[in-house]
This record gives C-alpha cells, sequence and structure tokens, in this order.
C-alpha cells in the first residue's frame, strides 16, 4: 500500500494504524518527536487522567466496568444516537463503563452505543487524552487529507484504507454541561471524526470507497506475537482503534 498515503512521513511502513478505537500506535523510530494530537483549544473538559485514569484503568476496576463491545450488524451501532439526558451519577457511571470497556480492548477512543448506549457520548483517548466529549459536534475540518490505515473496536480483524481530513475541530459539552473544544491533529482528527461518525451510526467501512479493494484482514500473529487486534486495539504496537 505504499505510494498510496499522502503523508510526507514515513507511514507507509506501519501496517495498521488504527482510528480512534482502534489500537495503540507502533513506536515510530524515524520521526522527529511529536505534539500532543489532540489539543484543548477553548473550556476545561472533563479528562480522565491523573488519579482517575490510574483507578479506571485498573485491573479491578476494568473487571467490575467493562462491558462487551458491539460488533458490526448490531442495530445500536447503525442508527443515530440520542441526546443524552441523564442525571451526573448515571451519566458519571456510564463513562466509567465506556472507559473501562475502552480499555478492556486496548482501544484509543470508543463511543457510548459500542457498548450498546445509543447516546452521543464518547472518549477521545489519542495519547491518553481521556477527554469525554458529550454531544460532540465537528465544527471545522482540514481541506488537506490524509489516506491511512484505520481500524475499528466494532470491526474486528480487519482495517481499512480511508481518506480523512489531517486536521478537525470538535466542540461539546462536560457532564456539567459546560461548552469546550478541542482540536485534533493526524490520529486526533481521525479519532475525533471516527467517534462522531459513530454517533450518526456510521461505520469507518461505511465510508470506504469499496470494501473489496480497501479492507484488510489484520495479519495473525507470528509464533511467540501476541495477537494483533484490528483497529482499535493494541495500545503499543498497533494504532489505537476507535
Ligand atoms: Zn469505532
Amino acid at each position: 500500500m505504499s505510494g498510496r498515503s499522502t503523508w510526507t512521513r514515513s507511514r507507509s511502513s506501519v501496517s495498521v494504524r488504527g482510528v480512534s478505537d482502534g489500537a495503540r500506535e507502533p513506536d515510530d523510530t524515524d520521526e522527529e518527536p511529536r505534539g500532543p494530537r489532540v489539543t484543548i483549544v477553548k473550556g476545561s473538559p472533563w479528562t480522565i487522567t491523573g488519579p482517575r485514569r490510574e483507578k479506571w484503568s485498573s485491573d479491578e476496576f476494568v473487571a467490575a466496568n467493562a462491558v462487551d463491545i458491539r460488533q458490526v450488524g448490531d442495530p445500536v451501532l447503525h442508527s443515530p444516537a440520542h441526546r443524552p439526558r441523564l442525571a451526573r451519577g448515571e451519566l458519571e457511571s456510564l463513562i466509567a463503563r465506556l472507559f473501562a470497556s475502552m480499555v478492556a480492548a486496548r482501544g484509543i477512543g470508543i463511543a457510548a452505543p459500542q457498548i450498546g448506549v445509543p447516546l452521543r457520548i464518547c472518549i477521545v483517548d489519542v495519547d491518553e487524552a481521556g477527554i469525554v466529549a458529550i454531544e460532540p459536534e465537528v465544527e471545522w475540518v482540514s481541506e488537506d487529507l490524509d489516506e491511512t490505515s484505520e481500524g475499528c473496536l466494532s470491526v474486528r480483524g480487519l482495517y481499512g484504507m480511508l481518506e480523512r481530513p489531517v486536521a478537525a475541530r470538535l466542540g461539546a459539552v462536560d457532564p456539567a454541561g459546560k461548552r469546550f473544544t478541542i482540536e485534533g491533529v493526524e490520529l486526533g482528527a481521525q479519532c475525533m471524526l471516527h467517534e462522531t461518525d459513530h454517533l450518526e451510526g456510521t461505520l469507518y467501512v461505511d465510508l470506504l470507497r469499496s470494501r473489496v479493494d480497501d479492507l484488510f484482514p489484520v495479519e495473525p500473529p507470528g509464533p511467540g506475537e501476541e495477537p494483533r487486534p484490528v483497529s482499535g486495539q493494541h495500545r503499543q504496537e498497533l494504532e489505537p482503534s476507535v
């Protein structure tokens, strides 16, 4: 697939880049250091970082809160989600389940429909941003596009080659109803767009030009290798799935 990417950096050497709820990305050895790919530009979103992240990533917490990720074909993934009208406590417990399920699946982003909850809530976790976005709306996307691999926790075992804007801006509210704005570049933008697509009932496979030419199986692990989850699964070796 080399030559198809418009990235100026050496992305073609990466077999699976994965979107937002996919795997964590591989360590690039030939690129300059990069800054965070998700940046808060206005307001102060509720984030799952610091001590909260530590607690919510613990085996005990994940075992108690993670649920199965719904897979392509499940109706909840293919219908627009609704505006959440939950009490604060219910909202926080839903966010805890969402985060724990993402951690269990080794994703870098997740949307509530993926755990069977048809509400407009997602987590953008590229570079461990841990941003909880309620009723997110895409406010702007760059004209520059990039074709990269994209995976999804709800489409196991496959990744697709898809063009996405290189940068995007998202407005959303936090659990207290306060507005904030974040911007993403590269995988950060990809994740934000992938997760908001989920809230419209759209999966990345729906956006491919061709499911024959642009969709690929994730290669099975070699001897001694860990299994490679597809799109949003491997935190270390692959880019995250969302
Ligand atoms: Zn996804």
